[in-house]
């Protein structure tokens, strides 16, 4: 019986009781070849396909966000090599919660005027190895309570004056 490996996490299989994926290799010719994959189940090798879907989302959620705060999509190497600095110390998921909670503050960081690309990267970066650490992000606020607010207040005929001032309280807050 044929032995194989899982993709996933190295355990010795034997092919015949494995699950087989199939996956296509685009060999230099430019020709395609149907190659098989083994791994322990469908539910390890699906789990597994999911993590590194959001592995990659994370890291384009934190590389678009800055592109956009710099106006173009960066290509400096010292930018990486910055970043990965970043991920000694948070996860891109959360360097992402970081990004989008300071985004008024570190946008009018990088308004400023700079000699060059690497004083811009060094300066940014700057800002996320001082702030990172310290960076818990706010706990997700449920949907749209302000508009479950305002239809209470018109949809009761009872209102009360204390109800009204109570909700000029909320829009002050906002
Ligand atoms: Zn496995």
């Amino acid at each position: 019986m044929a032995k194989a490996t899982c993709l996933v996490c190295g355990a010795k299989l034997n092919s015949a009781d494995a699950y087989r994926v199939e996956i296509i290799v685009n060999k230099r010719t430019g020709e395609k070849e149907l190659k098989y994959r083994y791994c322990c189940s469908e539910e390890e090798y699906l789990k597994e396909e999911a993590r590194k879907k959001k592995v990659k989302e994370d890291k384009d959620n934190v590389y678009y966000f800055i592109c956009d705060m710099f106006g173009y999509e960066i290509q400096n190497t010292q930018f990486f090599d910055e970043w990965a600095k970043w991920n000694k110390l948070k996860s891109n998921e959360i360097i992402y919660k970081y990004l989008r909670e300071n985004e008024a503050f570190l946008r009018q960081a990088c308004d400023k005027p700079f000699d060059n690309e690497y004083h811009k990267i060094r300066y940014f970066s700057a800002i996320l190895k001082n702030t990172l650490v310290d960076f818990k992000p706010k706990v997700e606020v449920a949907d749209k309570p302000k508009v479950v607010v305002a239809e209470t207040i018109y949809e009761s005929p009872t209102q009360s004056l204390n109800k009204r001032r109570s909700l000029a309280d909320l829009e002050d807050m906002f």
